[in-house]
């Protein structure tokens, strides 16, 4: 409790590493002699071109990304990559979509403006507490690709096993599980995450793309910035990029690799979110509506027995230093965001106030 922060389960923006933050704390009035902070430096000099280039590098090492991928960072936040795949990948204009729940939808109503969308699965039926099976979609021949929200931050639900594409594309919104756990990127045509929820500061996403993918045939109409070629093309650098959050991120990515890289931190993910759902799951008075097999181990709802002790259970946590527990407005009940930053004191300290909430009210 070195500098009395609280644990914070908010969904987005999220907990970033402390070691991170104390180095980043370090450098923000000099960083490497340069007499400047990352914030003030020009994108153009050496020196932030080596932030840059090192960055891409440990991610790469991070996700053994293969060299037929271009690594692009993209300002926007995610809602800009629910335009950006139709406006770039819909060539015969026709996607099919799982609609698992709110960033799917999303996704959905945005890439209907660009073509045809063709829901091929949902679990809307059981208020999307579930993932639906996708092993034997029905993809029209001329599906452009097959995309996913392969964590669904509000409803937290989380692929086991990625849809069976029959040989198309498939794109994911990997924003709230991004370097949570290890990931084959060539089983993607196209990887996109918003970096505020698992690493660094808002208002950017990183997207991960298959070379072949990349078009210069685009609608003219489409805004340059829109392209992934013009990204691609000058190395994320055709405008001023989010020099501080590239600054950010690449700490945490070289963080990530110091420490075990993505398959230690599955495993104390695993570790994490077991002592929170094994809790909720023995107990009477809270619910986790989840099936157990599409669990997001970073985005954990639950709820009490009523919507009166739901908001109870929010002022009271709050009162002892956890904050952002509160479910998403459109869900209510609560939620507990535990990403990678999230330490397994944290989660056990929530286990604790859980139990004696549940004394108190039970
Ligand atoms: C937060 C989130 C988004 C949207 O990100 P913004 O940066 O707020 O636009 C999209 N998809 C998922 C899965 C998210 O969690």
């Amino acid at each position: 409790m070195k500098y009395n922060r609280s644990y914070n389960f908010s969904a987005g923006p999220a907990m970033m590493p402390e070691p991170v933050l104390e180095e980043i704390a370090l450098e923000v009035m000099n960083y490497n002699g340069s007499g400047m902070s990352v914030m003030e430096m020009s994108h153009r000099s050496k020196m932030f071109i080596d932030i840059y280039d090192q960055a891409v590098a440990d991610l790469k090492a991070l996700m053994n990304i293969p060299d037929n991928y271009k690594v692009i960072f993209v300002q926007g936040g995610g809602t800009l990559q629910f335009a950006m795949v139709p406006l770039n990948l819909m060539k015969n204009g026709v996607a099919c979509y799982v609609e698992t729940g709110s960033w799917s939808k999303k996704a959905i109503a945005e890439a209907k403006k660009y073509g045809e969308v063709k829901v091929v699965a949902s679990s809307k039926d059981k208020n999307f507490t579930y993932i639906p099976d996708c092993s034997d979609l029905d993809i029209p021949e001329n599906a452009d690709y097959v995309y996913i929200c392969e964590n669904e931050t509000i409803n937290g639900t989380t692929y086991s096993k990625l849809p069976n594409t029959k040989g198309h594309v498939l794109v994911s919104d990997q924003s709230s599980m991004f370097l949570s756990r290890p990931c084959n990127v060539a089983d993607y045509g196209l990887i996109w995450a918003g970096v505020q929820k698992n690493v660094g500061p808002a208002g950017m996403s990183v997207v991960i793309v298959r070379e072949d993918l990349l078009r210069d045939d685009l609608d003219p109409k489409c805004p340059i910035y829109c392209s992934y070629k013009t990204h691609a093309d000058a190395d994320s650098m055709y405008n001023t990029p989010n020099c501080w959050a590239i600054y950010c991120c690449g700490k945490v990515f070289k963080y990530l690799l110091d420490n075990g890289g993505l398959e230690a931190m599955n495993q104390k993910n695993i570790d994490k979110a077991a002592v929170l759902y094994n809790y909720l799951d023995q107990s009477k008075f809270y619910n986790a509506p989840v099936a157990k097999e599409d669990r997001s181990l970073m985005n954990v709802p639950f709820t009490t027995p009523s919507a009166e002790l739901d908001a109870e259970f929010v002022k009271e946590s709050k009162k002892v230093g956890f904050d952002n527990l509160k479910g998403h407005k459109s869900v209510g009940g609560l939620r507990a965001s535990i990403y990678n930053a999230m330490p397994k004191d944290g989660v056990e300290a929530l286990v604790d106030f859980l139990k004696k909430f549940e004394e108190a009210h039970a």
